[in-house]
């Protein structure tokens, strides 16, 4: 566990600094209060690939995140001294190799997300395309993913047993709490947690995609989520997309999110993890987490 508690910008220590500010029954990592996950989702060219598109004109958006979108997150986390969770799809992996290399030497986690960026239910197909991604991620980067995010939020019955035998250690999926819970069966000691995410407002997606919004009104939006969290005590799972278009890749929205990250290094009681940290604490700790939906 590496967790830090965010201090002032570009600088961290250890979580059990933020113990003095936090409740004495903290579930979080040195007593912290609040828990901020940074999750980065590079949805590059396999999406429009997945689609059978030409990655031309207005189908070229995913190709920004691979021109500039990651490389100016690299930066932007580098700033503030946050390391984030990539999530990854397997095409691009397979094609832009060095930039996931580069991913990876910044000390940023690289988790899976399908290999086309798959938006329909893959029945029988679905294993061997969950193993090809995590082929092609240990051959880009030397090892294996343990975190897997559904790039349509669609599961079948095959998915958690697939990820369970290659070793995965959580899925962050869900959309039906807003804390960590282990899946049906899990028992005592759990091997596997679900991570829920928050693909509503705390995605950056809907707000431009469908939404219209200006990148200040989804910063108020991101702030007003995270201080509902932090009265709460919870966790805040953020996703961002570094591409053009629907995501958070170009100036003034990357902007946006770097703003936000100074507001969270503003707050003495957060404790930044990468999805793998928190699902390494939630399985270390299993007493704190509930289990799965009734
Ligand atoms: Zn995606």
């Amino acid at each position: 566990m590496t967790a830090a508690v965010s201090s002032s910008p570009g600088a961290k220590r250890d979580a059990t600094a933020a113990a003095g500010s936090a409740s004495p029954a903290s579930r979080w990592p040195g007593q912290a209060r609040v828990v901020a996950c940074v999750t980065v989702h590079v949805d590059g060219p396999a999406v429009e690939a997945g689609k059978g598109l030409a990655p031309l004109g207005s189908n070229s958006r995913g190709r920004y995140a691979m021109r500039r979108g990651v490389a100016r997150y690299l930066d932007m986390l580098a700033r503030h001294g946050v390391k984030a969770t990539f999530f990854c799809c397997g095409h691009d992996v397979e094609h832009y190799g060095q930039l996931y290399r580069d991913i990876d030497a910044a000390g940023h986690e690289i988790a899976a997300h399908g290999y086309q960026h798959e938006g329909w239910d893959l029945g029988d197909a679905e294993p061997a395309l969950l193993e090809k991604t995590h082929r092609l991620i240990i051959e880009a980067v030397g090892k294996a993913p343990v975190g897997w995010c559904s790039p349509s939020g669609r599961k079948s019955r095959h998915t958690l047993p697939t990820l369970a035998r290659l070793g995965y250690r959580y899925d962050a999926s869900e959309k039906d709490l807003d804390e960590p819970y282990f899946p049906e069966g899990e028992g005592e000691n759990p091997s596997f947690v679900i991570l829920p995410n928050n693909t509503v407002s705390l995605d950056d997606y809907p707000f431009y995609a469908t939404g219209q919004a200006l990148a200040c009104e989804v910063l108020a939006n991101f702030i007003a989520e995270f201080e509902a969290i932090r009265a709460a005590e919870g966790y805040l799972h953020l996703t961002v997309h570094p591409m053009a278009g629907g995501g958070s890749g170009t100036p003034a929205r990357a902007a946006a999110v770097e703003r936000f990250l100074a507001h969270l290094e503003g707050c003495p009681d957060v404790a930044f993890l990468t999805l793998a940290e928190l699902a390494g604490h939630c399985l270390a700790h299993p007493q704190a987490f509930g289990g799965g939906p009734a």
